[in-house]
């Protein structure tokens, strides 16, 4: 767990997962999922604020999920949190759920409540983080949501005390006594296991089947490096036709693997460490599907042909 910022450092955002180092760098991708459990951080806030005491309070039957999303799965995570709003007895207001859609991520989903500067009030409720990939899988839908919901309720628990240390970088165990002892309620009634201190966690998900490019080339010592991305804009269209014309392959692909590390046009390569990994890109190289780039982005003596 990393400590979190001092209130008048800032801290913009919660770690974007898209940034995710690639798999050759275990420790700090270990470090980054352990992160990512619960980010907690506390802003400086440069705007007005409000006046005191409190920010708009959510009504009680606000929409749950903010953002886009089907009617159907919205209802789904709306029922989901009224269970377990239920089930773990509490009584505050409702989370906000949004659904995210990273490739490369650690994670399922992850819950975080802002706390504001000193003398500022705390964000009215939780915000739920949840991936898409989970939808249309109960049953893990149902524990990532249970997992977060115990941590809603362990922040909407937090006294003045509580936050102050927070404030000064003091951060609670997010998985200490507090979580156990909501997961055991959770468990009571859906089964041992069900929600554990790593059930938010990538491992409990199905694969991928969304395609996404992978630019493949030659990099040092006869290795092959790869960069990725889920879409081509001009600018990494562009490099990848450089790329291409100097011995690179760009292919389309599902598996996530690859899904991790520099982005296609940064400039950086990511190359595999462990032999199998460097047998599995040099396979995609060879005979993964290529993809075709538009011809706008190819170089203008090709294009003008
Ligand atoms: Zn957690």
């Amino acid at each position: 767990m990393q400590p979190l910022p001092a209130p008048w450092l800032g801290q913009p955002q919660p770690p974007q997962p898209q940034s995710a180092p690639g798999p050759g760098l275990g420790a700090l991708a270990a470090t980054l999922a352990l992160a990512a459990v619960i980010v907690l951080y506390a802003a400086a806030d440069r705007e007005p604020q409000p006046a005191e005491p409190e920010r708009r309070r959510r009504s009680a039957r606000e929409p749950v999920v903010v953002g886009r999303a089907d009617p159907s799965t919205a209802r789904e995570i709306e029922r989901l949190i009224d269970k377990y709003m239920e089930m773990l007895r509490i009584s505050g207001p409702r989370p906000i759920v949004r659904l995210r859609d990273n490739l490369g991520r650690r994670w399922l989903g992850r819950a975080w409540r802002k706390i504001g500067a000193p003398g500022t009030t705390a964000a009215a409720t939780t915000t739920i983080e949840l991936q898409r990939a989970i939808i249309g899988h109960q049953r893990t839908l149902e524990r990532v949501v249970a997992h977060e919901m115990i941590h809603h309720r362990d922040f909407l628990s937090m006294d003045d005390l509580d936050k102050a240390r927070l404030r000064l970088g003091i951060r609670q165990e997010g998985h200490g006594e507090q979580f156990l002892q909501g997961a055991a309620m959770v468990n009571a009634q859906m089964g041992p296991g069900f929600v554990t201190i790593k059930s938010d966690q990538e491992d409990v998900l199905a694969t991928n089947t969304r395609l996404f490019f992978v630019l493949i080339q030659p990099a040092m010592r006869d290795r092959l490096g790869w960069t990725w991305a889920a879409r081509l804009s001009p600018t990494a269209s562009q490099w990848a036709a450089r790329k291409i014309a100097q011995g690179a392959r760009l292919v389309s692909t599902t598996d996530e693997r690859w899904a991790a590390g520099p982005r296609i046009g940064h400039g950086r390569v990511a190359i595999p460490e462990d032999a199998e990994n460097v047998e599995r890109l040099k396979a995609l190289y060879d005979t993964g599907t290529p993809v075709a780039l538009p011809t706008a982005s190819l170089p203008a003596a090709q294009a003008a042909m």
